[in-house]
């Protein structure tokens, strides 16, 4: 399976697949977070980070662009590009670094840095369904598509 759609009632089950894709994630990977303000990209990140361990707040990094955590022995740099005036400023806050390691980096507003980014694993599509969620899981990688499999039970096919 290469995509599928979660549905996602409230904002645990948002949490909830955030926590999921983190228990999953053994090594490096690139996750992509599209939707529109408000459709739970940061609230996702929240998620994931508390799964692995954080403890205190997850804001979206939005005026630094970048927020890096140290969980144990694991690195995960959040994005949040939606105040990228040029994806090439990209290059001046040396992207390349924080891809090149074996972190996991979570890209909110992906599209803003485009030709900038590294291909991702994953990609999640986080929709509004009336004041509900759903959240559409694309792979991108063969690790992206174990992954995938991993967490869609209770998902349905797109
Ligand atoms: P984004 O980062 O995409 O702009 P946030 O995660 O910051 O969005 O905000 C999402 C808002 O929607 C929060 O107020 C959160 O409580 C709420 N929310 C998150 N997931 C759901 C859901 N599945 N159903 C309803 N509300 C949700
Ligand atoms: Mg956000």
């Amino acid at each position: 399976m290469k995509s599928c759609i979660i549905p996602l009632p409230d904002e645990a089950a948002t949490l909830q697949l955030g926590a999921q894709l983190a228990r999953v994630s053994q090594d490096a990977v690139v996750i992509y977070l599209y939707g529109d303000l408000g459709a739970g990209k940061t609230t996702f990140s929240r998620g994931f980070l508390q799964a692995l361990g954080h403890q205190g707040n997850v804001k979206s990094p939005t005026y630094t662009l970048v927020e890096p955590y140290t969980l144990g022995n694991r690195t995960l740099y959040h994005f949040d590009l939606y105040r990228l005036a040029d994806p090439e400023e990209l290059e001046f806050m040396g992207i390349r670094d924080y891809f090149s390691g074996d972190a996991i980096c979570l890209v909110e507003w992906p599209q803003q840095g485009e030709g900038f980014l590294p291909a991702p694993d994953l990609v999640l599509n986080l929709r509004y369904v009336g004041d509900a969620r759903e959240a559409e899981l694309e792979a991108h990688s063969a690790y992206g598509e174990t992954l995938l499999s991993a967490c869609a039970q209770g998902g349905k096919p797109a």
